[in-house]
């Protein structure tokens, strides 16, 4: 039997990507603008079907840091943020010389817990800094509470940044993830649902937002012959040969799904019989995750057996497994960093366990899998 590495998530091309890489490289596009860029966006806008405008960036984090910039956080200002979550999400709040403010999840979705939001908002209040943004993360493709999210940005005046990098294709009530926020950010780096190798997205409903990000993210240039700046730049453009990917990308983004959520149900049926663990699915019908990463829960005490033993049995069959995302407030950078909550992020971090799930992923690569759950159950 074969057994080459089973990886997470790897990425999964769908055959026309090279065509507009070609068209890219035949015109001579070969630059961080192009029909490729303006293409993507459209393609991208058409899919999350709200009236929305796209910036193609060259990264998540590249969205995030212009979407504080635009939000007007700066130098002492306080963002309030997902504590269980990628170090992206939080890294760009001090790129501003701003604080995150860490906030527990919620044992539904494994999101930002609204109760711990609003207390930490009125605690922030009443120590006299209102905090000026509050970054919420659909953590492996599930939405976050959105409803109750919102109700609480909308009550305090404090606007979302929904970074939706693990989320392109999600939904909640029918409304595609990455339509939430006053600016929501998309990532398609080589691990996500779909990848331009690196990049990413930020999404506006405000066009005006989408010109001012795409200004900045071109090294804030007036408008003038020569090179005159009045605002400090960046250089945050995807390149058109990126963005050809990303078009080729798009047209298979459904069909990607759709596997990512058959490899859910594979793991649904695989630990049907095993005691102690736990397949993480949406908590309602108002949630549709796109199945990113599959992730289980695991009850040492009835399992018999940890998440951490598992990774190790995986790892030997060449099978790569990662535990969940190490919360932000256990981190050494922002040991320092305030934080409202309880132990839940800390508990998942624990107890959890992210599987394989790649759209590419084989009979063969299921069957490998199954093996060594079914050696270990037995
Ligand atoms: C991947 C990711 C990002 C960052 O995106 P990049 O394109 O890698 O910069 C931000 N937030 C979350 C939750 C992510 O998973």
């Amino acid at each position: 039997m074969n057994n080459n590495k089973i990886w997470l998530s790897s990425p999964h091309m769908g055959g026309k990507e090279r065509d507009f890489v070609t068209e890219a490289f035949d015109t001579n596009w070969v630059a961080p603008l192009g029909p490729n860029v303006n293409g993507f966006e459209q393609d991208i806008a058409a899919y999350l079907k709200e009236d929305v405008h796209v910036a193609a960036l060259s990264s998540g984090t590249s969205a995030i840091h212009l979407a504080l910039i635009l939000l007007g956080v700066g130098q002492g200002d306080e963002v309030l943020c997902q504590t269980m979550t990628f170090s992206a999400s939080a890294n760009p709040i001090v790129y501003q010389g701003a604080t995150p403010v860490f906030i527990d999840s919620e044992t539904t979705t494994w999101n930002m817990c609204p109760v711990h939001l609003e207390e930490a908002i009125k605690d922030r209040i009443a120590k006299g800094n209102k905090p000026k943004a509050i970054v919420a993360v659909h953590l492996y493709g599930m939405p976050y509470q959105v409803d109750k999210i919102s109700a609480i940005s909308e009550k305090y005046n404090i606007p979302i940044i929904e970074d939706s990098a693990e989320a392109l294709g999600s939904s909640y009530k029918g409304v595609k993830c990455g339509t939430f926020g006053a600016i929501s950010i998309l990532s398609f780096n080589g691990n996500k649902i779909i990848t331009t190798s690196g990049g990413g997205a930020l999404v506006a409903k405000d066009k005006a937002i989408r010109d001012k990000a795409i200004f900045l993210a071109t090294q804030a240039r007036d408008n003038a012959p020569h090179y005159q700046h009045s605002h400090i730049g960046y250089n945050y453009r995807l390149s058109n040969i990126s963005a050809g990917i990303g078009r080729g990308q798009m047209i298979v983004l459904d069909d990607h799904i759709e596997l990512r959520v058959g490899m859910n149900t594979f793991y649904k049926e695989l630990f049907k019989a095993v005691k102690g663990v736990r397949v993480f699915k949406e908590p309602t019908e108002d949630y549709s995750s796109n199945h990113w990463l599959s992730c289980i829960l695991i009850d040492e005490k009835s399992a018999g057996f940890s998440a951490e033993t598992l990774r190790l049995l995986l790892e030997e069959a060449n099978i790569e497994s990662r535990p969940l995302w190490k919360p932000m407030h256990l981190q050494p950078i922002f040991e320092k960093a305030p934080y409202y909550g309880d132990t839940v992020s800390e508990q998942l971090f624990k107890t959890g366990l992210c599987l394989p799930s790649g759209s590419n992923l084989s009979d063969l690569d299921r069957l490998r899998i199954s093996k060594v759950i079914h050696n270990l159950s037995l």
